[in-house]
């Protein structure tokens, strides 16, 4: 495709092009249309991308060690208000109340559990003894339970859909893999094929650590994979999280994961991971099952577990908004509003989230000193 000048002067002109519509990129198109910016969106569907099989949980509490999920009331308020006004936009229904049914293994966790559920901050939150009801015989029963209010569900790959047809019946998707070697800097604007914009935003997920101009931050990239699957004569609505999440989709189906894996073996599902997601089955659920796919998605973490946003300390029009990580759901919406109040100029990022808290960092990721700086 070449340059034209009348198309520069007209339809292709942009405040702001983004690269990737996943989740991320869903989020800033939609909250930078609010502002009233024409955007693009380039996107291609590329093996890793995470968002299309994600669970979309949102979960107060993370981890063996029942940990509260970093501003959980703050960015849940507006995760909640966000999808909300995306569900009447767009007709569909994206945000589910949800309830979770933790296994306690044994006695130490039992009690950790007990211990916690007795903080203010987890009251909302942690109780015990729940009742499993009829799939109590269909589980294998681990030492106890757990019951975890206050969750969500986000219908994530339903609203990338809807998203992107909307991009589309509005001429502003541009369906093709992006392309470093095409960007011109020219007179204060950024140049992409026949495109033309003020400001470009990076939302590739974990494809940015083969991003040139923002592959020196410190992404960890984990693989997840999972298994949707149909239990023979097992229903229920709430999520079990016994060794695996068993998470239900609708119409029979259950997702079922997920694998974590920092060494990277390529975006495919693995035989590796297929035999400990099965195994791990096997030890949960006493009923037969049938396995309908296997997925694998590479998610975009980063080694201090914070999203990253901000702009480009060199090429002034060039911005990222990413690693959402393992919390994408919850931590999106909030911080995708305050990156595009931040490219219309209305508001500033927060410290632990700008990309400048890294601005002291090598390409391999080590932090250096500058002049003067003591140990
Ligand atoms: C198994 C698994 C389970 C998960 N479960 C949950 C969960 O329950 N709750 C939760 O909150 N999070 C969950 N996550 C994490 C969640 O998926 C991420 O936080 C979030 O989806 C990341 O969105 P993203 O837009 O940054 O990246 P992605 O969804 O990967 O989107 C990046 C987009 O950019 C495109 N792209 C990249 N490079 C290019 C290029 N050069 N040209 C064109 N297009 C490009 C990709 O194809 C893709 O469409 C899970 C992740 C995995 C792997």
């Amino acid at each position: 495709m070449k340059i034209n000048p009348l198309n520069l002067a007209s339809s292709n002109d942009f405040d702001c092009i983004i690269v990737g519509q996943g989740l991320a990129g869903t989020l800033l198109s939609y909250f930078l249309l609010l502002e009233n910016q024409r955007v693009a969106v380039i996107d291609y569907p590329i093996q890793g991308r995470t968002s299309h099989i994600a669970a979309g949980l949102i979960n107060p509490v993370t981890g063996r060690r029942i940990a509260k999920s970093w501003r959980f009331e703050e960015l849940v308020g507006f995760a909640r208000q966000t999808y909300e006004a995306l569900e009447l936009k767009l007709s569909i229904a994206l945000w589910k109340d949800q309830t979770i049914h933790r296994a306690l293994h044994n006695t130490f966790e039992e009690n950790e559990w007990l211990r916690r559920s007795s903080f203010p901050e987890f009251q909302a939150y942690l109780f015990d003894e729940p009742s499993i009801g009829e799939i109590k015989d269909k589980i294998h029963e681990p030492h106890g339970w757990g019951e975890l209010r206050g969750a969500a569900q986000i219908a994530l790959p339903l609203l990338i859909e809807k998203w992107k047809e909307q991009l589309v019946n509005q001429g502003l998707y541009f369906n093709e893999i992006f392309d470093y070697q095409q960007l011109r800097f020219e007179n204060d604007r950024i140049n992409y094929r026949d495109l033309s914009a003020e400001k470009m935003i990076f939302c590739e997920g974990a494809k940015a650590t083969e991003n040139p101009f923002f592959n020196h931050l410190p992404f960890l990239p984990t693989k997840g994979e999972l298994l949707l699957v149909r239990f023979h004569e097992l229903n229920f609505e709430q999520i079990l999280k016994h060794n695996l999440f068993l998470i239900p989709m609708g119409n029979g189906i259950y997702w079922v994961g997920a694998t974590s894996r920092y060494e990277y073996d390529g975006p495919n599902p693995s035989d590796y991971a297929r035999k400990y997601l099965i195994n791990e089955l096997d030890k949960t659920v006493k009923v037969s099952y049938e396995i309908i796919s296997h997925e694998a998605g590479i998610r975009p973490t980063v080694a201090d577990v914070r999203p990253l946003l901000g702009r480009h300390s060199e090429f002034h029009n060039l911005f990222i908004f990413n690693g959402l990580g393992t919390k994408g759901a919850l931590m999106g919406p909030f911080f995708a509003q305050q990156m595009a109040k931040y490219l219309v100029g209305f508001g500033g990022l927060d410290e632990d989230v700008d990309i400048k808290r890294f601005d002291n960092l090598d390409k391999k990721g080590h932090f250096f000193k500058t002049p003067g700086q003591e140990d």
